[in-house]
């Protein structure tokens, strides 16, 4: 099947347009750099991030950008109440963040461009806007006029006037209609401000990504992504804006993701938002789960559906995280054990196994699960599907090893060890292009740190010699004998109340978290 994605201005799926091995060009609508990242502010780059490692995946060559908004209101208000300069308020938050991004291992994102840095790009295309007549100047701003462009609303699909009362409009005496939005913003006193034709100002939003999206891909871009939330005013107006100065398509293909749905302790539809003290910022998140989670949290429906929190007691410290990403976290862990599993059978870690490129074995589930994850991907990028068929390969592999008894080197029937070996490489090239890594700090296997891995062996060699003393004694009334056995227990119990779970294997005796 070939590859098939959905736009929202043809609102259907269509066969992507280009062929394996041509360049493919993305564009996807960045945060505005004021506040420490939500987790909101990650749906898109790790789905975009997803899109990119397919198409690579498939031969193209993509190359994607992400703009960063470093000047608006926002910052403006936000830096005032802060004491600091807009400048360093959105360095600060940029760089939070690029951290962010990096420990849910979005890696495909090419070049981040600043706003600010390209504000002479934007007066350029202002000035072509206002000869074609599409804009005008009116004391100091600059608007794009709506009625000029005849098919405005076409990404929405609604005419003008139903744009305007769906959406809060703000109202000058400037406009020529209610409708037409800045382009550029006179400044006022003590405001960023750079020198213009109209003087003093500052850019509008929108205005920021058709001329940045332009500037690095040029005028039309293969896919335009961003947040549902985003469709209007601001792609809307993006798209009226560039297309009326190229006179050429701005994007092949509009993709927009879905946005997080949370519900409160009462199970009532609630919104992420600081006045209710409910924003979960990544860097809180990431106290509780592993950006590996996270990441799998984001992806484990179709981009296009609702990402859904469940439930959350925000106010009570006890649940630090919605159940949804609790949830996520459990689900998790039938990697995690795979991915222990793969290293006590092969002797090296799963991030240094070495992927076999095609499964030379007879099983159908290892041989069709690669195509089956095709297909999911191939449908307008369905990883919710691909997780799917990603369980159900873990679900083979380990049945391999159950069957073949792998982890106990008196028992296994060795020659079923390559069949569980290419099962697992192909785990992990098919995670691969998830961007899941399952590397030991991003899991809960030994969580990185080398201190708790010594202090947890530490107690189960502790466990392990009171058992073996106690087995020594021969009869099995002896007080000492249960005492002996009773604090194996003990150790084993409190260590679950930490939320470490004992696993006692052939080989001995292994630990994890949850
Ligand atoms: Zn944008």
């Amino acid at each position: 099947m070939p590859l098939n994605v959905y736009s929202t201005l043809s609102r259907k799926k269509e066969p992507f347009h280009k062929k394996p091995g041509e360049a493919v060009s993305m564009y996807v609508c960045g945060p505005t750099v004021y506040k420490p990242s939500h987790i909101g502010h990650m749906v898109g780059p790790v789905i975009f991030d997803t899109v990119k490692r397919y198409l690579t995946y498939l031969g193209y060559k993509v190359t994607f950008v992400v703009n960063i908004t470093d000047v608006d209101d926002k910052l403006i208000v936000r830096a005032k109440e802060l004491g600091t300069t807009v400048k360093e308020l959105a360095e600060k938050m940029t760089a939070d963040y690029l951290d962010c991004l990096k420990k849910l291992n979005v890696t495909g994102i090419d070049e981040f461009p600043r706003a600010t840095d390209h504000i002479p790009g934007m007066i350029a295309m202002m000035e072509r806007l206002i000869a074609k007549g599409y804009a005008y100047a009116a004391g100091g701003d600059v608007y794009f006029d709506i009625s000029k462009d005849e098919d405005y609303g076409k990404l929405c699909n609604r005419d003008p006037e139903q744009l305007e009362a769906g959406s809060r409009i703000e109202v000058t005496d400037k406009k020529r209609n209610p409708g037409d939005f800045a382009l550029w913003k006179g400044s006022k006193p003590g405001e960023p401000a750079w020198e213009s034709p109209w003087g003093p100002g500052r850019p509008g939003w929108h205005i920021e990504c058709s001329v940045m999206s332009q500037a690095l891909l040029g005028k039309t871009l293969d896919i335009h992504g961003g947040g549902l939330d985003l469709q209007f005013p601001h792609h809307e107006n993006e798209l009226a804006q560039s297309e009326s100065d190229t006179g050429v398509p701005f994007a092949r293909f509009w993709m927009h993701n879905g946005l997080l749905k949370l519900k409160d302790k009462e199970g009532n539809e609630a919104k992420m938002a600081g006045s209710l003290g409910n924003v979960l910022n990544v860097a809180d998140a990431l106290k509780q789960v592993p950006g590996d989670v996270l990441r799998f949290f984001l992806l484990k429906s179709h981009y296009r559906t609702p990402i859904d929190l469940g439930i959350w007691d925000w106010k009570n410290p006890a649940t630090p995280i919605p159940n949804g990403m609790v949830e996520a976290r459990k689900a998790y862990q039938t990697f995690e054990r795979l991915v222990d599993l793969v290293q006590r059978i092969s002797g090296s870690t799963f991030a240094d196994l070495s992927l076999i490129p095609a499964v030379t074995t007879d099983r159908p589930e290892l041989t069709n699960a690669r195509q089956r994850f095709r297909e999911h991907m191939d449908d307008d990028f369905n990883t919710g599907g691909a997780v799917g068929v990603l369980f159900e390969l873990v679900n083979s592999v380990n049945k391999i090893a159950h069957d073949a008894k792998l982890d106990d080197p008196a028992k296994a029937n060795n020659s079923e060890k390559p069949a569980f070996l290419a099962g697992a490489s192909l785990i992990k090239e098919l995670a691969g292009i998830l961007g899941l890594t399952f590397r030991a700090e991003q899991t809960s296997l030994g969580g990185g740190n080398e201190m708790i891995a010594g202090l947890l062996q530490l107690l189960i060699d502790l466990r392990n010699s009171l058992r073996n003393e106690a087995k020594k004694i021969a009869s099995k009334d002896d007080p000492a004998r249960k005492v002996m056995f009773d604090q194996t227990d003990v150790i084993r119990k409190r260590l679950a109340e930490l939320g470490v779970t004992l696993e006692d294997r052939p080989g001995g005796t292994g630990w994890r978290i949850g």
